[in-house]
């Protein structure tokens, strides 16, 4: 399972670096996930949860930030909001449409004690 993988691997990242900080606990994790990355955040909270279940993030409360998609248009350079993979340029029309945001995932911060 996708979000299964991802939130143990949130847990294992955000432990490591409460532990450098000798912290004690977890209080709290802000994610930033990108419109296009395909989780399923309603999935992913509950797979956090379950991934912090005895460790020093359990009951750690997950935030999640959206990141709208964003495009270039490769012939006409000009740059729009996207909310799919497929999505035409509105200027020109072209499907040479590079992505420059929306697929990341990534931790903005946590709160430790
Ligand atoms: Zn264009």
């Amino acid at each position: 399972m996708h979000e299964m993988s991802i939130a143990i691997n949130v847990v294992d990242i955000i432990t490591k670096q409460a532990q450098a900080e000798n912290a004690k606990k977890i209080n709290e994790v802000d994610l930033e996930i990108g419109v296009l990355a395909g989780v399923m955040v309603e999935s992913l909270q509950f797979c956090f949860e379950a991934a912090c279940k005895d460790t020093m993030a359990e009951d750690a409360k997950m935030t999640i930030i959206d990141v709208p998609g964003k495009g270039k248009c490769l012939d006409c350079n000009k740059t729009f909001s996207i909310d799919t993979y497929l999505a035409p340029c509105p200027n020109c029309q072209s499907f040479s449409v590079d992505i420059i945001q929306g697929r990341e995932m990534k931790i903005r911060s946590i709160n430790i004690d």
